[in-house]
């Protein structure tokens, strides 16, 4: 593995990073299940291995999930939840994914959105797919059936459903990733396409691309809606997630992938924000930031637990700025989080 040390640019990295997410807005990852029925080569480990399946308790997890959300309304001031129900394993195939979606918006303000590979029967989206208001479809070129991937897609779209094609792009095959896009160029409705670099797979990752292929990915949506849509929506067409501060105090504004795309995402040690902005709650049911950063010292939270209520200890919940404890911030999510290098 190259030395981060030596691949980065200080002049090019910023010494700040201030998120553009609303402050009242907690976003949340959620990994419901660590099965999969691809297995693509990229994958990251431990995604997939089908040890802890998927929690069976739902109405707990639900309980679970609105005790937490109260604790962020109370301690943190947070209004609104935005849940992305997303993998590694694939969240469609949770049998409970339809009872939580409905079930986790009775008491809170929550958005949903999943991000999956659509490789479920489009009957399967007919009966569960409308409980999101958000799909991203991941792209996988070794498995992805693209026919399937157009019919689902055109017909979430066509039902109101805001959709974007994620195709991942792996170096070793960027032909035939580029002519998954011009297909769905071509698609009845003209939901969103984005190219997507694999990032952090040895052999395919962000050191991979030739330069050429850089240049197709800097500019990675490749398609957006018609212009109603666009007029209808405008709250979706955010530029920008984030604005980098420079020493010399100059600022820029930046979409996620920008600071990966410029290989300036290393900030180790730096304070961040993650406790306060993005959660993540993985297949266990274990509550971490949004990387996997460890925030909770004294108590294991899970929100899988029979006995969450009982033990819930809000003392647990003193969260703050934490140092960074990674080489490198890999995650588009993560790398718009607010930082700042002391
Ligand atoms: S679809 Fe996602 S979770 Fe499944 S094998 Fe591919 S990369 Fe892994
Ligand atoms: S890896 Fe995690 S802790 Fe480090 S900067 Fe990114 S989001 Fe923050």
């Amino acid at each position: 593995m190259t030395d981060p040390i030596n691949i980065i640019n200080l002049d090019a990295q910023p010494t700040k990073i201030v998120s553009l997410q609303p402050k009242e807005v907690l976003d949340i990852r959620f990994w419901p299940t660590d099965i999969c029925n691809f297995n693509c080569t990229y994958c990251f480990p431990g995604s997939k291995d089908a040890v802890y399946r998927y929690p069976k308790n739902i109405e707990t997890v639900i309980k679970n999930f609105n005790l937490l959300f109260d604790l962020y309304k109370d301690k943190h001031n947070k209004q609104k939840f935005n849940i992305n129900l997303v993998g590694g394993g694939e969240p469609t195939m949770w049998p409970h994914f339809k009872k939580f979606c409905d079930g986790i918006r009775q008491h809170h303000d929550v958005e949903l959105k999943v991000t999956t590979n659509g490789s479920r029967s489009l009957r399967w989206w007919e009966q569960n797919g409308l409980s999101v208001d958000k799909v991203t479809l991941s792209v996988h070129h070794e498995f992805a059936d693209i026919d399937h991937t157009i019919k689902v897609l055109d017909f979430l779209h066509s039902s109101g459903t805001i959709c974007t094609a994620l195709v991942l792009m792996d170096a070793e095959y960027f032909d035939k990733c580029k002519g998954i896009i011009d297909r769905f160029q071509e698609s009845k409705y003209p939901w969103f396409i984005e190219a997507k670099p694999i990032v952090d797979f040895e052999g395919k990752d962000s050191l991979s691309y030739t330069e050429e292929q850089k240049q197709y990915m800097k500019q990675d949506l490749k398609r957006i809606p018609d212009s109603d849509f666009v007029l209808n929506n405008m709250h979706l067409f955010r530029s920008h997630d984030s604005i980098a501060v420079y020493k010399d105090e100059t600022i820029e504004p930046k979409r996620t992938s920008d600071y990966i795309n410029s290989d300036t995402n290393y900030y180790k040690d730096w304070n961040c924000n993650v406790a306060l902005e993005n959660l993540v709650i993985i297949f266990d049911g274990t509550v971490t930031g949004s990387c996997n950063a460890e925030l909770f010292k004294d108590y294991n939270i899970n929100l899988f637990a029979e006995d969450f209520e009982e033990k819930f200890n809000k003392a647990s919940f003193n969260l703050s700025t934490i140092k960074c404890p990674f080489g490198k911030c890999s995650c588009q999510p993560d790398t718009h989080i607010t930082k700042w290098k002391f």
